[in-house]
């Protein structure tokens, strides 16, 4: 019997991991692996070997444990089998071969069935990008051509150049369409020139009618490969055939040829940005729904104030309480919250040290009141409030003790840094200005 949402998380696992380790290393250890059961409590899994089953536990212990129920020992809860034809066969038992036996056609169209626009939260951040990708993926080659896509980690790329793979095959599904990361088409290069077959994969590239390029900026101090690349662009473009292409940087900024940019800018360049509040708390709510988990809304706005750059991260976050609340079958409160996400912070940000001084010098740059100010005794009220802010934050961002933070504003005792950070706490619920500002000071410091 395979429950649905430990399912689910399975193969979130394993996208996770599929965008964590090399192409090689994904199809020897993990791609092997056969989900046969999975109920809320346990799932069981066929391993071609022991190796396998090591080399998973070995290194991926702790992130399984996002993902899966667990033993009450806090280990995944996992029963492995040996998959029946080894044991048939009475094979010695050996690590996995470069390549994995069944290698799938180079050429199967593979995309994540979760990435489709009906996944993917619109907000103003996305809205006019995602416009732009409904409308390539409605009229292959008619509307804008190359579309190329900017913006930072972990914020929906991937998921449109999906979205649009999935609904280009579902609703054209006369056209040929490919779907490549660049580090895969590298491969495929070096793959077809070792085996003397280069011109038919060029000619299946050509042949294209839609062509989707994860990630670009791979291409980067690659040389060799970009002329190639920028043979096949040019060749598509030409026969009017849709490119896509997704990148971390708009074109000019990355270190390739003038005509390989040039190609990249002819067509739309939009830009991906960071999601607002709203919309990372509409993300949350849709992402713990589907999940079968009860999110009230004042626990979707704490995450969503903490977790502002990076909608994976945000999906780490979920997974986590996913995995608590299955636990612990309790019902989720702040107090909870916030101590499984605090631990997500310092993992996720474990050499960074702030100091007093990083916070006083960008509040008192959003605030527009001196430094000296904040640290001395005026109640004006604009200072005041600046004065709380940073001690708010110190105490959200400082691990050391309050009475030596309280010290570093002036010598402040630990009480007046607690009445402000509960006071900030309280305020920044209600007051979307005040709210803003902090997460603009808190950015500035993390940047
Ligand atoms: P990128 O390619 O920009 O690094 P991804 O497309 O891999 O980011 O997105 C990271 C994760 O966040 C994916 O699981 C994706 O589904 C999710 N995600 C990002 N943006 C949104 C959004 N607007 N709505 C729903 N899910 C999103
Ligand atoms: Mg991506």
């Amino acid at each position: 019997m395979l429950d649905c949402e430990v399912k689910n998380s399975w193969a979130q696992f394993i996208d996770f991991i599929e965008s964590r380790c090399s192409s090689a290393e994904f199809q020897n250890w993990i791609a092997p692996i056969q989900l046969i059961e999975a109920t809320p409590h346990e799932i069981q899994l066929e391993v071609p070997n022991i190796f396998v089953q090591e080399y998973l536990l070995d290194n991926f212990k702790d992130v399984l444990c996002n993902f899966l129920p667990l033993k009450g020992s806090g280990e995944p809860a996992i029963r492995f089998s040996i998959s029946a034809s080894q044991k048939q066969e009475n094979a010695p038992v050996s690590a996995p071969q470069e390549k994995p036996e069944k290698e799938p056609s180079p050429y199967e169209l593979k995309l994540n069935h979760l990435y489709v626009f009906d996944n993917f939260i619109e907000g103003p951040s996305n809205q006019f990008v995602k416009s732009a990708a409904v409308g390539v993926a409605a009229r292959p080659g008619k509307s804008y051509n190359p579309l190329f896509i900017h913006g930072g980690v972990g914020l929906g790329k991937t998921h449109l150049l999906h979205s649009i793979g999935h609904y280009v095959s579902e609703h054209h599904k006369k056209l040929r369409i490919q779907a490549i990361t660049t580090e895969g088409f590298i491969n495929d290069i070096v793959d077809h020139l070792r085996n003397k077959s280069i011109d038919k994969m060029k000619r299946f590239y050509r042949n294209l009618d839609v062509l989707l390029v994860d990630d670009i900026q791979f291409l980067q101090n690659r040389l060799n490969f970009e002329e190639e690349f920028c043979n096949t662009f040019e060749s598509l473009l030409n026969q009017n055939k849709q490119i896509v292409i997704t990148s971390d940087k708009p074109p000019a900024q990355l270190k390739l040829s003038e005509r390989m940019v040039a190609r990249m800018e002819w067509g739309l360049v939009a830009h991906m940005g960071v999601p607002d509040l709203e919309t990372r708390v509409a993300i949350i709510k849709h992402k713990s729904e589907s999940r079968g988990l009860n999110i009230p809304n004042q626990i979707a706005f704490f995450i969503a104030e903490h977790i502002y750059n990076n909608v994976r991260q945000i999906e780490g976050a979920i997974n986590r309480l996913s995995a608590h609340s299955r636990l612990m079958s309790n019902n989720l409160n702040e107090e909870i919250v916030e101590k499984i996400l605090s631990e997500m912070f310092q993992s996720s940000a474990p050499n960074k040290k702030i100091s007093v001084e990083e916070i006083l010098k960008s509040v008192a740059a959003v605030f527009e009141v001196r430094i000296s100010e904040i640290k001395g005794e005026s109640r004006h009220k604009e200072i005041a409030l600046a004065r709380q802010v940073a001690m708010y934050l110190a105490k959200e961002m400082i691990d050391d003790s309050l009475m030596k933070i309280a010290a570093s504003f002036g010598g402040k005792t630990h009480s007046t840094l607690l009445h402000a950070w509960k006071k900030i706490t309280d305020q920044v619920q209600m007051n979307e200005t005040l709210r803003r500002q902090v997460q603009m000071v808190r950015r500035n410091i993390e940047s």
